[in-house]
């Protein structure tokens, strides 16, 4: 008898299978395979900073395994955690939320899961601007909601304007998700803007999730804040955010949501039911981060993003063909490529979308950018710049390259 298993077909939920794989994973897949046979890939479809995670993070980790801070914790997080969170957003907002209004996940994208599974029902209509991160998409088909998108273009900087909203609410509207600083576009809502769209949502009964783990990774001094200009609908916002992207702490898997008691008790209940919480030895970590003074960190860290970005943007847009924002936060580009499309390339090849530019520079340059498509965005690309700035300037120089007119004969 063989010791593989056999290939025998399986059926598989309909829940699995009207959801999408992730394309960035996908992508960042066959780079790795790519680069396990060698070959010299550039990749800028990170979506993680290529920053150590600070040294006093670290050791209190290590402090956690020692003193066998290993056994289970309270769903949804320590108190201690929880109230240290709760301090961060009493800063941030203004506003008092005590530990029973803070669940701690596994991830911001587990806090956006539970909050989908526990306050949508099948027919909810969820409104999502494009370009969007890809994983909303699928949690909101996962809780069997429609996802309405409001497709959006550098015209209005990627951001929906009230009458976009308007446009598209109707008594089943029952999420709107704010996302600033974007990702994909790094885009930043201003604060007139963000009071245009709480003057929509106080018109309805719309729940908003403001995913703010982009909030410290700024390029301009203020962040305008949901919670700062509209805190009269705290009843109905729920806040998404975590370390992840802040104190690059990716793998350690620690987010959060905060928001009205009996949401966020929903959503502890099915955490209760599934993963209970991140790892102990994570969330020591994690107060670690929340009560240590690690602004000079992150300080060093934006500035480099910032000089990336600075440098990145200026370059796209020297390729003929290609417009690039400039955006205000996080640490990715989206340019829009049309303007290469539909007409021959370095070796003639012609690519009529940008799933197929990004096949093509894969193979031709070795260079991994993110079609657009993924994001709800034909048109266009993501890059991120979580780099080296030798590595940016090598990488842009080969797109560059490749998408340069044939040479003539
Ligand atoms: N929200 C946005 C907009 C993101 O870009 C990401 C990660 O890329 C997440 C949420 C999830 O973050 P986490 O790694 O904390 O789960």
């Amino acid at each position: 008898m063989s010791d593989t298993i056999a290939v025998r077909p399986i059926r598989l939920s309909q829940r699995c299978l009207k959801v999408a794989p992730s394309a960035s994973l996908s992508v960042e897949a066959r780079i790795g395979e790519m680069r396990a046979a060698g070959e010299p890939v550039i990749s800028f479809g990170v979506g993680e900073p290529d920053f150590p995670t600070p040294q006093p993070v670290k050791e209190a980790g290590l402090e956690a395994i020692n003193q066998n801070i290993t056994k289970y914790t309270p769903v949804g997080g320590t108190v201690a955690l929880r109230k240290a969170i709760g301090a961060q957003l009493k800063t941030e907002t203004g506003l008092t939320f005590s530990p029973s209004q803070i669940t701690v996940t596994n991830g911001a994208k587990e806090a956006l899961y539970l909050a989908f599974q526990a306050l949508c029902d099948a027919g909810d209509e969820v409104i999502v601007p494009a370009p969007y991160w890809v994983s909303y998409l699928e949690q909101i088909k996962l809780a069997d909601a429609t996802p309405v998108v409001i497709p959006t273009s550098t015209k209005t900087d990627f951001k929906v304007t009230p009458a976009m909203l308007e446009a598209v609410t109707t008594p089943r509207s029952r999420v709107f998700i704010l996302n600033s600083p974007s990702n994909p576009t790094g885009m930043v809502y201003t604060q007139a803007e963000l009071e245009g769209l709480a003057e929509w949502a106080r018109t309805n009964q719309v729940l908003i999730f403001t995913d703010e783990i982009y909030d410290k990774v700024l390029y301009q001094d203020d962040y305008p804040r949901w919670l700062n200009v509209a805190p009269d609908l705290a009843d109905r916002t729920i806040v998404i955010n975590g370390m992840s992207k802040t104190y690059s702490m990716t793998g350690w898997r620690i987010g959060y949501a905060a928001g009205p008691e009996s949401a966020i008790r929903a959503m502890a209940k099915i955490q209760s039911h599934s993963t209970s919480h991140p790892a102990s030895v994570s969330q020591h970590a994690a107060l670690k981060a929340y009560t240590t003074d690690l602004q000079s960190e992150v300080a060093t860290m934006v500035a480099a993003f910032r000089q990336r970005r600075d440098w990145i943007v200026e370059a796209l847009n020297q390729i003929e063909g290609v417009h690039c924002l400039m955006p205000q936060g996080a640490f990715y580009v989206f340019p829009d490529f049309s303007g290469v499309l539909g007409r021959p390339l370095k070796n003639g090849t012609i690519c009529n979308t940008t799933a197929e530019l990004a096949e093509y520079v894969l193979d031709q340059v070795k260079v991994g950018i993110i079609h657009g498509e993924a994001f709800g965005a034909p048109g266009y690309a993501r890059l991120s710049y979580a780099l080296s700035l030798e590595k940016i300037q090598e990488g842009v120089g080969r797109l560059k390259e490749a998408l340069s007119a044939p040479a003539r004969s």
